[in-house]
């Protein structure tokens, strides 16, 4: 009839793992570790017929253990655990309300998704299923080992809003006309005179990191560029800033929903985890500013580079020929902004 075969890596041949000449067992779950096999173990079941299940100990000569607790098919075509212990069941019907082959719909109606214990079919005590859930061919997502998943919650997104001011003059230049810009609360505040003398127009630049940025955005942009504004009067309290603003804009990076932020950082201790983020897992290559190597993380030409990266990766994983290295990015200053 019907049988499951299994290949090892490196095999040339495939070996038996269930079913015979005379059994169908096809309906079947791997479980992502390799360790464990569910299979229906039916002739093909008719109406009104529901096939058995079986599991089979792949580490040890593909040995069978009916899943006796249940004879309806509720076993087959579910979601293993990567270690193969637990699965939750598939109770899904077609579009048509027709119980589809192996699976564990009833004849009066598709079976609610639950978890069962594997070796017993018991069923396993769980919170969080949604009530009144029911699953076709449900498939449990691989975790991320431990040391890539780490990496990730070490990698925090930085905070910045942008505000500009185009004043009816440069008050700012009264007293120093050669003022660039200031900055306070730690560099968190930075305004800035981008024109040279004598060109372009009245613009400050505001460039507001972290708890000052998430001031402005929390406050919204129009009280945001208020209160923005209030930390250009605070040195130049007799200029009446606020009566020369001929134009403002403020733009919030922390909700921006394609970015959510300006660019990533580390928490002191940290540095080694861009290089655990870059490493490939399985298949999965990781690019942007965030796996860039020091000094290009955080920058356009470190994003860049980390693409060029995992594309020489994805090359040679396909043994196909790489190409040469970019140009170095060496000579490039550590930032092109503050
Ligand atoms: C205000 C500001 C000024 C900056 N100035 C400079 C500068 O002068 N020089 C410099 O070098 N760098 C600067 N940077 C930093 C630079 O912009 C970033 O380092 C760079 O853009 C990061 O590139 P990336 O490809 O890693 O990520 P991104 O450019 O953020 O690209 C990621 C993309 O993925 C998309 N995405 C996210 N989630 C999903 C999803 N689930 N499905 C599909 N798509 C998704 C996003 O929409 C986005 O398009 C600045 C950043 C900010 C905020």
């Amino acid at each position: 009839m019907s049988a499951t075969l299994g290949i090892k890596h490196g095999a040339t041949s495939p070996v038996l793992v269930a079913g015979s000449d005379t059994e169908c067992r096809v309906c079947h779950s791997v479980s992502a570790d390799g360790s464990r096999l569910v299979t229906g173990n039916g002739e093909h079941p008719g109406p009104g017929e529901d096939p058995s299940s079986a599991w089979y100990d792949l580490m040890n000569n593909y040995a069978e253990t009916p899943m006796t607790a249940a004879n309806d098919g509720r076993f087959n075509w579910g979601a293993l655990s990567p270690d193969g212990k637990l699965l939750l069941n598939n109770g899904a019907m077609n579009k048509n309300g027709v119980k589809l082959q192996g699976s564990a719909a009833e004849d009066n109606g598709p079976l609610l998704a639950q978890l069962f214990t594997v070796a017993t079919g018991a069923t396993y005590p769980s919170t969080g299923i949604p009530s009144g859930l029911v699953v076709g061919s449900p498939v449990f997502s691989p975790d991320l080992p431990p040391w890539k998943r780490r990496s990730i919650q070490a990698l925090k997104m930085g905070r910045v809003v942008v505000v500009h001011f185009l004043f009816d003059a440069w008050f700012w230049r009264d007293a120093n006309p050669n003022l660039p810009g200031w900055s306070t609360r730690s560099g968190r505040i930075s305004f800035w005179d981008p024109h040279p003398a004598g060109k372009g127009q009245p613009v400050l630049l505001g460039w507001i990191t972290g708890a000052a940025a998430q001031e402005l955005s929390d406050l919204g942009e129009e009280a945001g560029r208020d209160r923005a504004l209030s930390w250009i009067e605070e040195p130049f309290p007799a200029a009446g800033a606020r009566k020369r603003v001929q134009w403002s804009n403020l733009r919030d990076w922390i909700r921006d929903p394609y970015a959510l932020g300006s660019y990533s950082y580390t928490c002191p201790g940290g540095a080694l985890e861009r290089a655990a983020l870059a490493t490939p897992l399985e298949g999965l290559h990781f690019a942007g500013e965030a796996t860039a190597q020091a000094p290009h993380y955080q920058t356009v030409h470190g994003a860049y580079l980390s693409g060029r990266r995992a594309a020489r990766e994805i090359l040679g994983a396909l043994g196909r020929e790489v190409a040469s290295s970019p140009r170095s990015f060496s000579r490039l200053p550590r930032r092109l902004f503050a």
